[in-house]
């Protein structure tokens, strides 16, 4: 049997897909040869396959340890539905369950198991692997035995043990975190046997990265969505608990489905509200960071940070959750002078040791760096891992370059504001109250503290108040003015701002843009969400069928979602375990008009084409009448 053919017969026949992704073909071709691999590949590179094909092709069962029981059910539901004999192992199992799917595993009728950890290093598990055949180990988010990391896991230490007792099985460990440290202690830790290592680009093409200023977050917000996203899925990350529930709330109030997730809310609801967003299409989960590892749906259309992250990593990592299945998806944020004075003050305020606040700082400055470079975001992203990269034709810099202006003069004003505001009053002043005196603005603390005898008092009236926040956020990352959170949040100059003062040094900024309106070439069409009831009747009303082929495709499209959707409910399995959005785009565009057609779409495999194959020709079938038969009056 040559093994290569064997893999690519089950990547169309079982998976449905018409070719291998970046280097899984080797990847599959070195662990089905029977040797141990380590694959670092960003969230949605296509990382699953890489075993389950091995496991397919070779003999026995393959055995995948995954730390999240919670969406072990949601992945072995998906490998059933493409026809796989897949199993999970876990606590939330009855016994009789567990008892039923030992025996499939001594019986040889399975061909992949997925268990956590905890449960593989029982010896009454490891006994039941010594009775059975087995393919391969795979071990899912290997960067839980790293103990500095964030995601540490005491028993992925112990999976060593399979190292000694299943000497002749081949392991693969699989991870989406970049960084060097953790590759080499996954190795060691593990006791990988002269692994090859396959590194992915961490690229995520399909990720359109955007980061505007923060003007009313949630009117901001509520315009993204309804503009761009509606009846779409999608994360927004918040910092706090409170903005998590408020602005839930306030999209629920502005007829969007949104559901909150903190670590404050009960287990119940938790898992609840996780379990709703992966199974239904078109939820908006508002969520602290607590949300999202292993949350692997493919069709998260949108991430949005409406608070800084705390590091370029944290942003990439949370990011990666939108478009898994390839398609274009938004990566959005808005961000403000707030945002630093906050982050600042969380680290300068917290107990830990002056060297992790140094660390934390650096981390921060090249978030920032992130935000207000005028240059391609991915080029920096990429940068920060290592990677080059050129220009992506698909962030905001890169689809409209950014102004830059000569912020020199204007930063004098601000820098000398703040020095004579100091030394007139002995006091430091908030950004809000420097704006106000170079505005001209006669507020009660301007008259109280006689500010507007202050040689600045009036001089920048010629910009806009955001305009003035946006030049004290970009200072401050340019170390000309520190803020002192200890105090206040005042401000104060660095020795740095003399060059500035003296006209020893220019400063270039980024000029502010409103992007928070359409991004160009956003749908036209409303994608509002639609039961499979109204999808129908949109189907058998007259319409805009034909007028438009864009109208056409997303009509269709809309119909087989909610298709989709109503199937998944039946049969009580997440929505992208039927179809991903992917195939449906296609077959939307395509319009096979028959099962042989239908076939050659990528995602149908031919136990789906089986399912649901007549399903989907009716639907087209359908359309056709109503795009085509109209009676001509
Ligand atoms: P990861 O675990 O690396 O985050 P997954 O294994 O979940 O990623 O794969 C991400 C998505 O890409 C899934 O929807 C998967 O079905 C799809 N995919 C993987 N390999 C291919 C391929 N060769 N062709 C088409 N789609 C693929
Ligand atoms: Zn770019």
């Amino acid at each position: 049997m040559d093994v290569d053919d064997e893999a690519g017969r089950i990547l169309r026949e079982v998976f449905g897909y018409p070719q291998f992704r970046g280097e899984q073909r080797e990847i599959i071709g070195h662990l089905t040869a029977g040797a141990d691999a380590l694959v670092l590949m960003p969230t949605g590179g296509g990382k699953s396959l890489c075993y389950q094909i091995p496991a397919l092709v070779r003999r026995g069962m393959g055995v995948v340890v995954s730390p999240l029981i919670a969406l072990m059910q949601d992945q072995v539901a998906a490998l059933q539905e493409a026809g796989v004999r897949a199993a999970a192992l876990n606590s939330a199992m009855s016994w009789p369950e567990v008892q039923e799917t030992e025996r499939q595993a001594r019986a040889g009728e399975l061909d992949l198991l997925y268990v956590a950890p905890e449960r593989l290093l029982t010896e009454r598990c490891l006994s039941l692997l010594d009775r059975c055949s087995l393919a391969l180990f795979a071990i899912d988010e290997a960067h839980c035995v790293s103990q500095w990391g964030h995601d540490f896991r005491p028993e992925y230490l112990q999976l060593a043990v399979l190292a000694e007792r299943y000497r002749s099985v081949p392991r693969i460990a699989l991870t989406a975190t970049a960084d060097i440290a953790t590759r080499k202690e996954m190795i060691e830790r593990l006791r990988l046997h002269e692994p090859r290592v396959f590194i992915a680009s961490f690229d995520r093409p399909n990720i359109r990265y955007r980061i505007a200023e923060k003007d009313n977050p949630r009117q901001q917000l509520l315009r993204f969505i309804r503009d761009e996203h509606a009846g779409e899925s999608g994360i927004v990350y918040c910092l706090a608990r409170a903005s998590v529930e408020e602005t839930a709330d306030f999209l629920v109030r502005q007829g969007i489905d949104a559901l909150p997730y903190h670590a404050g809310l009960d287990s119940g609801t938790r898992e609840d509200n996780q379990r709703r967003f992966i199974r239904d299409d078109g939820l908006v989960m508002v969520a602290t960071l607590a949300f999202g590892m292993g949350i692997d749906k493919p069709d998260v259309r949108f991430v949005v940070h409406l608070d800084l992250p705390k590091s370029v990593e944290g942003y990439y990592q949370e990011t990666g959750r939108a478009g898994r299945d390839g398609l274009p998806a938004d990566a959005w944020m808005v961000y403000g002078l707030q945002d630093v004075v906050q982050q600042r003050r969380m680290i300068d305020q917290s107990e830990a040791s002056a060297d992790y606040k140094r660390t934390a700082t650096a981390k921060l400055d090249a978030l920032l760096g992130l935000c207000e470079t005028t240059q391609c975001r991915r080029v920096r992203l990429l940068d920060y891992f290592g990677e080059a990269a050129a220009p992506c034709a698909n962030c905001d810099n890169c689809v409209e370059r950014p102004e830059e202006w000569d912020g020199t003069v204007a930063a004098q004003k601000l820098l000398s504001c703040i020095a004579r505001c100091e030394s007139a009053t002995g006091f430091s002043f908030g950004a809000q109250h420097i704006i106000d005196i170079l505005r001209g603005k006669r507020t009660a603390k301007v008259e109280q503290f006689r500010h507007d005898r202050l040689s600045t008092f009036g001089i920048g009236a010629d910009l806009e108040v955001a305009q003035w926040r946006a030049l004290v956020r970009q200072l401050v990352m340019l170390r000309l003015i520190h803020i002192d959170t200890e105090r206040y949040s005042v401000l104060r100059l660095t020795a740095a701002c003399r060059e500035v003062l003296r006209g020893e040094r220019t400063i270039r900024l980024r000029r502010a843009i409103d992007r928070s309106t359409s991004r160009p070439g956003s749908r036209s069409v409303d994608r509002t969400r639609v039961t499979a009831a109204q999808a129908a009747r949109v189907l058998l009303s007259e319409g805009s069928w034909g007028a438009a082929d864009e109208n056409t495709h997303t009509l269709l499209f809309q119909a087989l979602r909610a298709w989709r959707l109503q199937v998944a409910r039946e049969h009580g399995v997440p929505a992208y375990t039927v179809f991903h959005d992917s195939t449906l785009e296609e077959i939307a565009r395509r319009r096979p008009g028959s099962t042989h057609e239908l076939r050659a779409v990528s995602g149908v495999g031919a136990i789906k084409l089986e399912r649901y194959g007549a399903g989907i020709l009716e639907i087209l079938a359908q359309s056709r009448l109503h795009s085509f038969g109209q009676p001509a009056d």
